[in-house]
């Protein structure tokens, strides 16, 4: 079906954005827990982004194409957390990044290396993993079950 993930751009219909939809938080968290990173690509400017939206965010196109992503991706931006939140506490410090995907979508997440040994350009892979049950006492009652990505340097 055009839009549902088979890559094939459509305009979409504001009836069309349920939990089920990979357009919505819900839909793209639960292709996330099959192990499938979805994202976007606008059909006009070929922007691509995740989590997938309803409308470019570079060029306000709403003909976009849902597409399962790349797990391989580089650092563009990164920093150290030394106090994180408490769900996260017990792994102080985190290295969070900014990660560029080999399909030009970022986003943001874990690395699981100390900050001294990755840098700008650090090639990573996407992992996927359950929350631990400390992370879900903190999450929101409808995050507990999404899992987290996490990328480990390749
Ligand atoms: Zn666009």
């Amino acid at each position: 079906m055009a839009g549902r993930g088979d890559g094939s751009p459509k305009r979409v219909r504001p009836e069309e954005l349920t939990a089920e939809s990979p357009l919505t938080l819900p839909g793209f968290f639960a292709a996330l827990s099959d192990g499938r990173l979805l994202g976007g690509r606008c059909d006009e400017c070929e922007q691509a982004f995740v989590p997938p939206r309803p409308a470019c965010y570079a060029c306000g196109s709403r003909e976009i194409a849902v597409e399962e992503q790349p797990r391989e991706g580089t650092i563009v931006a990164d920093t150290e957390v030394a106090r994180p939140a408490p769900a996260f506490a017990a792994d102080a410090p985190l290295t969070i990044a900014v990660i560029e995907l080999d399909s030009g979508a970022r986003l943001t997440g874990r690395v699981a290396a100390d900050y001294e040994a990755v840098e700008i350009g650090t090639p990573v892979e996407l992992t996927v993993r359950e929350l631990t049950d400390r992370e879900k006492e903190f999450a929101l009652d409808h995050e507990g079950e999404w899992p987290l990505h996490v990328f480990e340097p390749a």
